[in-house]
Formats: structure tokens, sequence, C-alpha cells
């Protein structure tokens, strides 16, 4: 399957992307995943070789309403400013900062392998729900945060969550971010239509929580059941909600309470982290990562091929990024 592209726009990179100060620090290596995203590229430090993702954001195609105003007086864009002031262990963060005549560049932590949540469904993880409920909360836990502080994400999605290899997730991507006000309503959606909710797709103008806390639903619901629950955007509004497995009366109660088409009677984040579902134990020293979902060894263990001078590997001894095993599968290419 093929992934959803955000409304938020996407744009190409140039060489002129490196260009600049942040060249004297990074070397830029191959584009991440499958290369769909020519904007977002791993990266690894001069002085200690850490290993970390770039993500190049051409200033030109950052709307006015997303640039703020930064710590010197200059005007950063909204993403940038909200992931270096932001610090929850279920967001990602930032390691660097530079820019040129026309890019950001934004240098983050790289988390686990890289896998994003689209990647890991696609692999179909072997789940059952207690797994599925840890994975989850954390992006509840994030997102929890986020309304705290009055910022809405409105991109929530799989593949805006990165996993390791320890079923820690992290939130990324906050491009369509914003703040919200109690007395502010939005009416221009900027996530991604199969997210999206019915009142919003119908026009409506919108507060967020509620647009966010329906996205949340369409992430649980795939990631229960590897499928999307509504064909269209007609079927998000009308079709009714299917569940094409059984599952505990719980994740039943709480998937059709967060996909709820009344925004008023839909789940709060309140009420998803007392949720029953989301508070069940779970036992997690308990699952191996990798006979949880096919993966090589550099994905089910990358603190032994990875190294850089920020935190020890748990395990193995390190190796550099000029060990084979560790080109076996990124294959690294310099772009600078
Ligand atoms: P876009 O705004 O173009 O969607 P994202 O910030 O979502 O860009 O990044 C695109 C993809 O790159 C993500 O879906 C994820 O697969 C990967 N990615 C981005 N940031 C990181 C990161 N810090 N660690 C690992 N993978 C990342
Ligand atoms: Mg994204
Ligand atoms: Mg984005």
């Amino acid at each position: 399957s093929s992934r959803p592209a955000s409304m938020s726009l996407m744009s190409q990179c140039g060489e002129e992307q490196v260009a600049g100060e942040y060249s004297k620090h990074y070397v830029t290596l191959k584009q991440i995943g499958k290369g769909a995203y020519g904007c977002v590229k791993m990266a690894y430090r001069r002085s200690d070789r850490l290993l970390t993702v770039a993500k190049f954001i051409l200033k030109e195609k950052v709307g006015a309403q997303f640039w703020v105003d930064g710590p010197d007086g200059r005007r950063v864009p909204l993403e940038l400013s909200l992931l270096l002031t932001l610090k929850h262990p279920n967001i990602v963060s930032v390691v660097d900062v530079f820019e040129n005549d026309k890019y950001f560049q934004m240098v983050m932590e790289k988390h686990g392998a890289g896998m994003d949540l689209f990647e890991f469904i696609e692999r179909r993880p072997r789940l059952d729900e207690p797994l599925l409920s840890y994975i989850f909360r954390q992006i509840g836990q994030a997102v929890e945060y986020l309304h705290s502080l009055n910022i809405l994400h409105r991109d929530i999605k799989d593949e805006n969550v990165i996993i390791d290899n320890k079923f820690h997730v992290k939130l990324i991507d906050f491009g369509s971010a914003t703040f919200m006000s109690k007395d502010t309503l939005f009416s221009t959606f900027y996530g991604t239509t199969e997210y999206c909710s019915p009142e919003v797709l119908a026009g409506n103008k919108y507060a967020g929580p509620e647009l966010e806390m329906w996205s949340m639903g369409i992430t649980l619901y795939v990631l229960t059941f590897f499928v999307n629950p509504f064909s269209d955007i007609e079927d998000t509004i009308q079709g009714p909600l299917a569940l094409p497995q059984l599952v505990s009366e719980d994740l039943e109660q709480l998937l059709r309470w967060m996909l709820c088409k009344e925004p008023a009677n839909r789940c709060t984040v309140a009420q998803l982290m007392a949720h029953p579902w989301i508070r069940q134990p779970v036992a997690i020293a308990n699952y191996v990562f990798q006979e949880i979902v096919d993966c090589d060894r550099h994905e089910a263990n990358p603190e032994m091929y990875y190294s850089g001078s920020l935190g020890s590997p748990r395990s193995g001894s390190p190796v550099s990024l000029a060990d084979p095993l560790a080109k076996e599968r990124s294959n690294p290419s310099e772009v600078a």
C-alpha cells in the first residue's frame, strides 16, 4: 500500500539543502525509508559520528501562518520552534539547527532504526492487545502533553510516529501543528484526508482536540486491524464503523468512542488516558521486538551497529558506520 499524502506541501530538495554551516558539522546520507521524502535524510555528526535524522525545511514552502518569532527575534518555522521547546519522552527531540538562504536544517535524534508505524504495520506485527495498548498509550501521553500546552499536532497518523526495538514510540512531524485557543475555531484542515474527522471533512469549523482524537482513533484502528476503517470521504461522513475482527469489549468500546461521528460525544484525551483498555497492565519486558515483527538484525539491535559518543551501546561492541554489517541494509551514500 502507498502512504497517503499530507495536505501540507511536500517539497523537493536539491543539493542546496545541505549548503552552509550545517555541512561543516554533518555528513548527509541517503534518504530515509523508501526515499519518498526528499527532505528527510540520515546524517552523521562529523565530530563523533553520531547518526541523526536531518529534515530540510524549504523556507518558501512554509505557509505564512506557520512562522513564529525565534528567541533572537528572527523568524523560524513553528515546526522547528515547537520541537526545540517541547520536551517529552514520546516526542522526538532536536539536536541541532542550521539555516541557509533557502532551508532550515533541523537535525533530530534518530530513534531506533528509523522505523515508523506505517512500515511497522506493513510488516504485519503479531500484536496482542496489551502490547497494542502499550504502544498506543505513548501516543496518548504525547497528545495529552501537547493539549495541556494548547498545541495541536493535526497530523497524527502511523507514519508520523517512530518506534524503537523496545516498543518505545515518539511523535514526529510538527509541520501541521498550531496553537489553539478557547475562542478561536479553525476552518482549514492541514493533515491527511484519511485521518480527518467527518465534521471537518463536511466543511465545519473545528476547535481542535476533537479532530485530534478522531485521527488518534483512526491510528488505533489501523494498528489493530491493519486496514483503514473508511474507504473515502463519503464513507467517513456517513458510513457505519465496522470492526473486521473480534476484539475485547474494552477495545471495541474505545474505538467506537474515539471514532464517534458526533464531535461533542467523542472521547477526550483525558477520557482516553483514564480508559481501562489504556490502563491495562502490560508485561513489556516479555515482548521481544524481532519476535513481534520481522526485521533484520540492524533493526532488532540498532545500538550494536551505529556508534556515537552520546549514549553507550546496551549490548555487544559498537562498530562504526564503516562496518560492512551496518552498510548491509542502509548502504549509505554521501550526497554532500
Ligand atoms: P513530512 O513532513 O514530509 O511528512 P516527516 O517529518 O514526517 O516529514 O518525516 C518523513 C519520514 O521520515 C517519517 O514518516 C519517518 O519515516 C522519517 N523520520 C522523520 N523524522 C525521523 C526521526 N527523527 N527518526 C527516524 N525517522 C524519522
Ligand atoms: Mg510526516
Ligand atoms: Mg509534515
